[in-house]
């Protein structure tokens, strides 16, 4: 199975609807661990690439997934914006000269968007970031195509890893970002950014599965 264009902006589109219809949920999060923009900012993040569909659509997938990168650096204000248009534009350079997309070029865009992650906002596994949800869930998806399972198979193993990796950020304590500061470090309360990174694997994984 092959990813093309289009399924990459439907991809877009569906994590723009996902994030906006969990306002409350991530507002309530980033609001016990951090400063409460959370949603706020990725929502308007994801609005503003929903708005620029007319003109994302006539660009190759490279320069697209490098578009998204800087309209999320450039709309959002917080961390994540840096951290998530950082992922998407180191995401784009793996795949130079791509028209269409397999599960290797899949794998290695999460290894690189984790990489500028951890490059740009210096956290490790372990820190409580959006980063213990993407580890995981990039090594499951290596780790599935390295014993031939197939794209389907793979998005499934890499959104169960993510979830895991979601959750297990409750019983973390910060040492990085605003939870860091947080007089209990965000303990006892899952990360927001590892949610949104969920939801942008979680819908990807379904996209696949259901093509
Ligand atoms: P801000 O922290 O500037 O208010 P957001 O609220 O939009 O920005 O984003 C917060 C999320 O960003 C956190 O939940 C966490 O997942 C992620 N984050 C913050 N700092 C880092 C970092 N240094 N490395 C990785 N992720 C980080
Ligand atoms: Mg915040």
């Amino acid at each position: 199975m092959i990813i093309t264009r289009d399924d990459i902006l439907e991809v877009l589109k569906k994590i723009a609807t996902k994030i906006e219809e969990n306002r409350e949920y991530i507002t309530d999060l980033d609001s016990a661990t951090g400063d409460g923009d959370h949603w706020a900012n990725m929502n308007m993040g994801f609005k503003k690439i929903v708005d620029e569909i007319d003109n994302l659509k006539v660009l190759e997938i490279p320069e697209l997934i490098k578009k998204v990168g800087m309209l999320l650096m450039s709309t959002i204000g917080g961390s994540s914006g840096v951290l998530y248009g950082t992922a998407f534009i180191r995401a784009s350079q793996v795949i130079a000269g791509k028209s269409e997309l397999d599960k290797n070029d899949i794998s290695r865009m999460m290894e690189a968007g984790l990489e500028g992650i951890m490059t740009r906002g210096k956290a490790k596994p372990g820190d409580k970031t959006m980063i213990d949800t993407l580890f995981p869930a990039s090594n499951a998806f290596k780790a599935a195509i390295e014993s031939d399972l197939n794209l389907h198979e793979a998005a499934n193993v890499s959104k169960e890893a993510g979830y895991n990796g979601m959750l297990s950020t409750k019983d973390m304590s910060a040492t990085k970002g605003r939870a860091f500061y947080q007089a209990n470090k965000g303990l006892g309360h899952i990360d927001p950014g590892a949610v949104t990174l969920y939801y942008m694997i979680e819908v990807f994984s379904d996209y696949i599965v259901n093509k």
